[in-house]
């Protein structure tokens, strides 16, 4: 993630899930004297909350898979990544790969990079997205020692901590939505690209966000909203509202901060973070998907060597989880 504020615009689209949206509310029962057809799905009643020690544990899983740019098994470990979003639910998702070429805007070096879209129903008249980024940094130049600078970080909660909470989060969305409501999990590379001082960020998403805009990937737009994860899962974290998300979407942050609230969900704090920050919500909002971002912008231990799996904790992954099952479940209860 980099800091920074820019303007933002706001998007309003029509698509094609709205509009089948509003011809739905002129369809009603016509069985006069019929007996009502039996459902074909029994009434969703399962409201598990989201498990945070489920999500710590994931992320120790994560941790093992090389994702950071230049690593040799990297590629294996993207494809491993795959499947286990194929595996998160019993009917399997579609799974669409972006390739692109990402550059270190100082070394001009060049990278391989790959976008994972995984499409849950993709046949479904409603969408949404989440999103969160897989690669983890090469480098650590926040890190107090200078020798430790040019190497890799662990990014247990930079690069993983969102990732674990999606793996986690998918499966109850599957048992807990509605069966025409679909979700797209995009886990981003490339996030990490960016240097202090030269830019370069956000790489995947906004190779993704120039594909749209192309009309490649166009369904996305469809998507009802967006929310994207990045380090969310630091101990004692805290996490206000990010400026360029209220800004975006207003509605969202104040329904995720207000349930928050509402269920003493810690980490969440009610005040505006002084400082925007430009990450992959940004492209997928300027691409047409209203989206925000959750993070802990004052994490202390970010982009240095001590971003290990010991600095997070069960009860902050929770919170997260918690958040966004609570939210997205009841915006679609029938
Ligand atoms: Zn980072």
């Amino acid at each position: 993630m980099y800091y920074c504020v820019p303007l933002r615009r706001t998007h309003s689209r029509v698509g094609f899930r709205d509009s089948a949206r509003r011809f739905g509310a002129f369809v009603f029962w016509l069985g006069l004297g019929c007996a009502p057809a039996p459902s074909t799905h029994p009434p969703n009643t399962d409201r598990t909350a989201f498990d945070g020690e489920a999500a710590l544990a994931r992320t120790a899983q994560l941790v093992n898979l090389p994702r950071t740019l230049g690593a040799p098994a990297r590629g294996q470990a993207i494809e491993e990544l795959a499947n286990l979003f194929a595996q998160a639910t019993k009917e399997p998702p579609t799974i669409r790969r972006q390739q692109l070429t990402g550059t270190d805007p100082k070394t001009n070096e060049r990278y391989p990079l790959t976008n994972l879209i995984v499409d849950y129903r993709p046949h479904a008249r409603r969408s949404f997205v989440l999103a969160t980024h897989f690669d983890t940094r090469p480098w650590a130049e926040q890190d107090p020692d200078p020798a430790q600078r040019l190497r890799p970080i662990e990014g247990a909660n930079d690069g993983t901590s969102g990732l674990a909470v999606l793996l986690e989060l998918v499966p109850v969305l599957d048992r807990q939505l509605p069966p025409d409501i679909g979700f797209t999990v995009i886990a981003f590379d490339g996030e990490e690209l960016g240097r202090p001082g030269y830019g370069g960020y956000c790489a995947g998403s906004l190779a993704l966000g120039k594909a749209i805009g192309t009309g490649q990937f166009g369904d996305l737009v469809e998507a009802e909203f967006g929310i994207v994860l990045d380090m969310v899962g630091g101990r004692g974290q805290t996490l206000p509202m990010e400026p360029n998300s209220l800004q975006t979407h207003p509605e969202l942050v104040k329904a995720l901060w207000g349930l928050a609230a509402d269920h003493k969900l810690p980490g969440f704090v009610g005040r505006v973070h002084r400082t925007g920050i430009y990450d992959d919500h940004i492209p997928l909002s300027d691409a047409g998907i209203p989206s925000v971002l959750l993070i802990d912008h004052d994490y202390p231990h970010w982009h240095t060597q001590a971003d290990t799996l010991d600095k997070l904790s069960d009860e902050s992954l929770a919170s997260v989880g918690e958040a966004l099952r609570l939210y997205i479940v009841d915006r679609y209860a029938p």
